[in-house]
């Protein structure tokens, strides 16, 4: 465990045990010296430490109150860097002290948790069903279209049944395609289909991010697993704390309203 003492309101160390015996016995630290090492609460003057704790360091020493003498100013320590400061170079938050150089990452990060608790609205079940319906619906119509007109126009050209079979095979094929391109597509680049964008919904990243193509695309056959486990794949967004369907958790994805 490294030594600190404090001079003139400067911090020096960290010290292991030997150099610090060393500054002792030169005289650098003096009984009056303020001391601290970790698991200390305060600093405290070396004659205090010498007598509570043996230089075997066997036992911590309890905890104390300490003021620093007349004229010096308390020492505190950063709760981020534990090093030692002046208590009016330090700020407080929740009890706990931060210096002006952890200041700026302390506050960063405060804010970063706070604003990813604040912006994360996940989407519920319902909301997402319908935006999935609407999906269908949209796909099912284009689809639809797409077989009347190749239908209809095969038929015209004679209607061979065995060629009939084949075309709705190719159809399917198609319907996979197209659906594959829509989810990839949209929700790469958009981060939502025109079903979650007209239900004010968006996937991203466990973080909030926008999800890439590549994501987008996994996502698409996540979801076919969804739908292919009898749709318990898309319940269990219901039961879910922060409202994962099966392929969010398989793409650690999330759905939010914007
Ligand atoms: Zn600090």
């Amino acid at each position: 465990m490294p030594w600190y003492y404090a001079q003139s309101n400067q911090r020096f160390g960290p010290y292991t045990d030997a150099e610090f015996s060393n500054m002792v016995a030169q005289g650098t630290v003096t009984m009056d010296t303020l001391v601290w090492r970790d698991g200390m609460q305060n600093w405290v003057p070396y004659s205090q430490v010498q007598t509570t704790m043996p230089p075997s360091g066997a036992a911590a020493p309890p905890a104390r109150e300490y003021t620093a003498p007349s004229g010096d100013q308390s020492m505190v320590v950063c709760s981020s860097c534990h090093r030692a400061f002046p208590e009016d170079e330090v700020i407080q938050y929740q009890g706990a002290y931060v210096c002006a150089t952890c200041k700026p990452v302390f506050v960063q990060r405060l804010r970063e948790g706070a604003s990813l608790a604040g912006e994360m609205r996940y989407a519920g079940f319902w909301i997402r069903f319908l935006a999935y319906i609407l999906d269908s619906l949209i796909l099912g119509a284009f689809n639809f279209v797409l077989g009347l007109v190749i239908g209809l126009s095969a038929a015209a050209g004679g209607g061979d049944p065995d060629a009939m079979v084949g075309l709705q095979i190719v159809l399917n094929l198609v319907g996979i395609v197209i659906g594959v391109s829509y989810f990839t597509f949209f929700n790469g680049r958009f981060g939502a289909t025109p079903g979650k964008m007209a239900c004010g919904l968006r996937v991203v990243t466990a973080e909030g991010q926008p999800i890439t193509y590549l994501r987008a695309f996994a996502r698409y056959w996540a979801l076919l697993l969804s739908a292919f486990t009898l749709l318990i794949g898309f319940i269990i967004a219901a039961f879910d704390e922060q409202k994962r369907a099966l392929h969010d958790h398989i793409c650690s994805t999330r759905v939010v309203r914007k």
